[in-house]
């Protein structure tokens, strides 16, 4: 499949999901740490999870542990139970003795060779943290794009290279922080899994709405 969708297009959706990065903004206290192994422990608790949820359980996480090493030399660490994720405390081990000896990497593919760390935790730490233009693309994404620009999607699409190509061309090359905050806050709080079509400024010209 290839999907084709104009200039004009594109500069909607930009400018649209760029103003509801203001309107919608949460602040989250990882979005404005400086601390970069608190901001990619963050990352990793969101996926799949709620930010609602993970809020108290990273406000609690990152006073306890301000270093990869305080959380090494706690024994009975569990930070990921009350996520009901307890097989991702050796993971969160693992990357903590990672950065403990090497440090963050800056690069994508580095960042990917982690213990725990996808594709999206990478772009969205990148694009977030690092000011580093990075795509960002999960399920939310997939369910935005598809409804607005109107095409099916299924679990496959996020790994279709034209979406793919859709993802990159979307994302602006300078505001691209602000861009995939108004990506995340949107799709938590208007184009949910339930939209509220009503709601969206993005109402006028999307084909499902
Ligand atoms: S009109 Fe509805 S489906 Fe379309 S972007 Fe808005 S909330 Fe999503």
């Amino acid at each position: 499949m290839e999907l084709q969708i104009t200039s004009k297009e594109n500069e909607y959706f930009r400018q649209k999901i760029q103003l509801s990065s203001v309107e919608y903004y949460s602040d989250f206290p990882w979005r404005s740490t400086g601390n970069m192994w608190h901001a990619l422990v963050a990352e990793v608790m969101l996926q799949r999870t709620k930010a609602e949820q993970v809020e108290p359980v990273y406000r609690a996480f990152s006073k306890l542990y301000p270093a990869p090493e305080d959380y090494l030399n706690d024994e009975g660490a569990h930070v990921f139970e009350s996520l009901g994720l307890h097989w991702r405390e050796k993971q969160l081990e693992k990357l903590a003795n990672e950065i403990s000896e090497n440090g963050i990497p800056v690069n994508k593919e580095d960042l990917m060779n982690m213990a725990g760390i996808g594709s999206y935790i990478a772009a969205a730490f990148r694009s977030l943290h690092l000011g580093r233009r990075d795509v960002i693309i999960d399920s939310n994404v997939v369910r935005i794009y598809g409804r607005f620009f109107g095409f099916e999607t299924d679990g496959e699409t996020r790994r279709k290279g034209w979406f793919i190509d859709l993802a990159d061309q979307l994302t602006p090359p300078r505001s691209f922080k602000k861009y995939n905050y108004g990506l995340i806050d949107f799709t938590r709080t208007i184009c949910k899994p339930d939209p509220a079509c009503n709601s969206c400024q993005l109402y006028r010209k999307c084909k499902y709405g």
